[in-house]
């Protein structure tokens, strides 16, 4: 995929061919917005003479451009120099003259609660992870907690330009609720399991799950969404993955799970059902265009083309596989064979950052030193699973992911004139995006929009009280860690 950079452009016009459902739904909104103006011209933000990475279809580059947004969706955008009188007396307007404004970063499979174990648990593999750490841990965990970790994970997101992200785990009503005070987009799961130590039936489990779909999907004025998270073949039964497959149908909703992280996954269905991990869950009927797959480390070709044909989104999580030794995904691979392929940061337990910028560079570089050879997943491609790749896992990719007329504003700007991102020229080449994914991090966004809301302006969170969110994850996490044990056999053993 090339990327043009363009001096110009102009207001959106959906093409007469190639009428996709998305572009209708684009252009009744743009139609919905232009009679509305009418009435009340002015816009609720502008952002004028930035540098807009519209991640549109044609990859469009805007420099001196401008957005206009208003309740929350993008109505117009194009070059500063032609911003319509209208637009000007927006109610905020903010000057992203030396910034570039990208897509907000989606983070396509998180666990916001570990956020609390970040730090503690290096060097270790997944499994002794889990059973030393993770399982205590979270049957510590009290819905109260799980709120405090949320928002810390939140108020990390808006600081790093995520407005958006999968999560799965346990208390999500409370989880829901931190999302909902953040201002962010989520689609959200229980992590369900009726295997091994777990005292839950299949039905009590997906029950679970069932009850946060009837209250929180499409909630927070749409921005959370909610899917079902059966979370491995080895802690989900075939059982709880037929009627998880059963209620994400009913409900049209997707499925989030992870998927081969380690080779134990693949062991593990081997020695039970005598198929690998993709072949044992299509045979069930489980996969399918609505199944966000974590990790997919441990595949086969015969999987990857078993995935391929399903129209499973995959979405990878470098650092958090090279951190256990998971093992490197096949990504290139899955992406020349046409899977759709997300990122996501995982947990902090696991990557120790939720920062999308660092994730891009790492998925870029692994997949080279895999191969032996640079280049084999480009800075573009890089940007493109952060946003829209990761929007189609989501199943929301009609709303956001570019910057599009008529789509949610989920915008981020980045300071961009700063020492490490000099030179930035455009001849002989633009050298842009080869900034944004090998020399930005998250620390050089300098403002957040979500759902059309400024939740963090000049590094200033909007929506949360940051200096009071870090204080009580602290003092949760210490609450935890007394009541789980861990505390206490970690002093004894080290
Ligand atoms: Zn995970």
């Amino acid at each position: 995929m090339t990327f043009d950079v363009v001096a110009s452009t102009e207001r959106f016009h959906p093409g007469s061919s190639d009428l996709s459902l998305g572009k209708i739904y684009m252009f009744l909104w743009a139609l919905l917005f232009s009679s509305s103006m009418k009435v009340k011209p002015l816009s609720d933000v502008l952002i004028k003479d930035g540098t807009i990475v519209t991640m549109d279809p044609k990859r469009r580059i805007l420099k001196d451009g401008y957005v206009a947004i208003e309740k929350g969706r993008i109505m117009d955008l194009g070059r500063s120099g032609k911003i319509r009188a209208e637009y000007k007396s927006a109610e905020e307007v903010i000057d992203a003259s030396g910034k570039a404004v990208l897509p907000g970063l989606i983070s396509g499979h998180t666990h916001a609660a570990l956020t609390l174990l970040r730090g503690l648990t290096d060097g270790m593999r997944l499994d002794e992870l889990t059973r030393k750490w993770l399982w205590p841990f979270e049957s510590a965990l009290r819905p109260e907690d799980s709120y405090v970790a949320a928002q810390l994970a939140c108020l990390e997101m808006i600081k790093a330009g995520i407005t958006c992200f999968a999560d799965m785990h346990f208390n999500m009503e409370d989880v829901a609720k931190a999302v909902q005070d953040s201002g962010l987009r989520a689609s959200l799961s229980v992590a369900i399991m009726d295997q091994g130590d777990v005292p839950l039936t299949s039905e009590e489990a997906v029950r679970q799950n069932e009850d946060l779909v009837n209250k929180w999907h499409q909630k927070a004025g749409g921005r959370i969404t909610c899917m079902f998270g059966p979370c491995t073949v080895r802690t989900a039964s075939a059982e709880l993955f037929l009627k998880t497959r059963r209620l994400a149908s009913r409900h049209k909703v997707g499925i989030h799970l992870h998927l081969s992280e380690v080779e134990e996954d693949v062991k593990f269905t081997q020695d039970h059902f005598n198929k690998r991990p993709v072949k044992y869950l299509n045979d069930l009927g489980v996969l399918g265009p609505d199944v966000l797959a974590a990790h997919c480390v441990w595949l086969n070709d015969a999987e990857m083309r078993i995935l391929k044909r399903a129209k499973v989104n995959v979405v990878h999580n470098p650092t958090s596989n090279m951190k256990s030794s998971a093992g490197i995904a096949r990504v290139a691979e899955m992406i020349a064979l046409g899977i759709n392929v997300g990122l996501g940061v995982d947990a902090a337990v696991c990557n120790n950052t939720l920062d999308m910028f660092w994730e891009m560079r790492v998925a870029s570089l692994i997949q080279g030193i895999s191969q032996m050879h640079p280049g084999q997943l480009s800075p573009e491609k890089a940007l493109e699973m952060a946003t829209m790749g990761n929007a189609k896992a989501l199943g929301i990719e009609n709303e956001v992911g570019s910057i599009e007329v008529g789509k949610k504003a989920d915008l981020i700007l980045v300071e961009l004139k700063q020492p490490h991102l000099t030179p930035l020229v455009e001849r002989p080449k633009s050298n842009l995006l080869s900034h944004l994914v090998y020399a930005i991090s998250g620390r050089d966004v300098d403002t957040t929009i979500a759902d059309g809301q400024v939740v963090m302006r000049h590094r200033n969170v909007l929506t949360l009280d940051e200096a009071k969110v870090l204080r009580k994850a602290e003092e949760t996490l210490y609450k935890v860690l007394d009541r789980s044990g861990i505390a206490t056999r970690t002093r004894k053993s080290g």
